[in-house]
C-alpha cells in the first residue's frame, strides 16, 4: 500500500522516492530519493550528463519515472489513487495537474504568435482559473515583479533574450504554482543578460515559491540556495544546506567540481 509520507501544511514540498529512469537501457537515473521542504530553494549542480534536466523532468511528469515516484504536496506526479491502487493519469489530467509545477526552459518557448500579455494570459483562461479581466490584472502585477510592466504588447520576438526568459517566467507564474522549476534558464542568455533573470528568480524567492534551479551560475547558487543537490552519473553524491556544501564538501566528487569553478 503507498502512502503519503508526510504532512505539511505549507505547499510546495516535494517528495522524491528511490526514482529510478531508463534511456534505452542506460541508467539516468539511478535509484534517487529527495525531500525538498515548501518555500526552500534548492540548486541542483553537477557535471554534464548527470542526470539533472532528467531529474526535474521527472518532477513535475515530463518524463516518467522507470520506477519509484514523485509526490507533491502528497499527490503523486502522472498517477491518482483510487482504493490504495495507483492509476496513470491520461495526458489531459496530467496536464492538469502540471499547473501546480511551473516549469522554465532554457530557450524561454514563448508563443511567437502572441503578444506579452496574451502569452501571461492564455493559459489561466484556457484552465479556467482566471475569468480574462482578473487574468490581465494578475499579468500586470506579474509583469511588475519581473520588471517588463511596459512591455504588455510588445511580441516575443521584438525582446532580448534575457526579457523573453522574464516574460516564460511571468507566464509560469499566472498560473499561481506551488512549484516552479528551472533548467538552466540563463545559458541561453548573452552573460549581460544573466543578471537581469537571476535578479527576477531572487525576487520569486523572496515571495515563498518552492524553487528546484538547476544552473551552473555558482556565485548565484551560493546566494540563492537554501540546500544544494550534487549529482554525478544519476545518482545524488551529496546534499546539504548550502553553506555546509560550499564551505566543507565531503565527497570527493563536490570537492572537485567546486574546486573547478569557485
Ligand atoms: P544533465 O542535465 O545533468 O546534463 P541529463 O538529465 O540531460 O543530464 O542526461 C542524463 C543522461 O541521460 C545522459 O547520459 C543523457 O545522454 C541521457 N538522456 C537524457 N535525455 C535523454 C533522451 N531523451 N534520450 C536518450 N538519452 C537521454
Ligand atoms: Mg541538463
Amino acid at each position: 500500500m503507498l502512502q503519503a509520507k508526510t504532512a505539511s501544511s505549507q505547499k510546495g514540498h516535494i517528495l522524491v522516492h528511490e526514482v529510478s529512469k531508463y534511456y534505452q537501457g542506460l541508467p539516468a537515473l539511478k535509484n534517487v530519493s529527495l525531500e525538498i521542504l515548501p518555500g526552500t530553494v534548492t540548486v541542483i549542480l553537477g557535471p554534464s550528463g548527470s542526470g539533472k534536466s532528467t531529474l526535474l523532468r521527472t518532477l513535475n511528469c515530463l518524463e516518467k519515472a522507470d520506477k519509484g515516484f514523485v509526490q507533491i504536496d502528497n499527490e503523486f506526479m502522472g498517477y491518482t489513487l483510487k482504493n490504495n491502487k495507483l492509476y496513470e493519469l491520461k495526458e489531459k489530467e496530467l496536464l492538469k495537474q502540471r499547473i501546480h509545477v511551473g516549469y522554465v526552459f532554457q530557450n524561454f518557448n514563448l508563443f511567437p504568435h502572441m503578444t506579452v500579455l496574451e502569452n501571461i494570459i492564455e493559459a489561466p483562461i484556457v484552465h479556467g482559473l482566471l475569468t480574462r479581466e482578473d487574468a490581465i490584472k494578475n499579468a500586470y502585477e506579474l509583469l511588475e515583479i519581473v520588471g517588463l510592466k511596459d512591455k504588455a504588447n510588445t511580441w516575443p520576438k521584438q525582446l532580448s533574450g534575457g526579457q523573453q526568459q522574464r516574460i516564460a517566467i511571468a507566464r509560469a507564474l499566472a498560473l499561481s504554482p506551488k512549484v516552479m522549476l528551472f533548467d538552466e534558464p540563463t545559458s541561453a542568455l548573452d552573460p549581460e543578460l544573466v543578471k537581469e533573470v537571476l535578479n527576477a528568480i531572487k525576487k520569486l524567492a523572496s515571495l515563498g515559491t518552492t524553487l528546484v534551479i538547476v544552473t551552473h551560475e555558482i556565485g548565484f547558487a551560493r546566494e540563492i540556495a537554501d540546500n544544494i543537490v550534487f549529482m554525478v552519473e544519476g545518482e545524488i553524491v551529496e546534499t546539504g544546506p548550502s553553506d555546509t556544501i560550499f564551505q566543507n564538501p565531503k565527497h570527493p566528487r563536490t570537492q572537485q567540481f567546486l574546486s573547478q569553478v569557485l
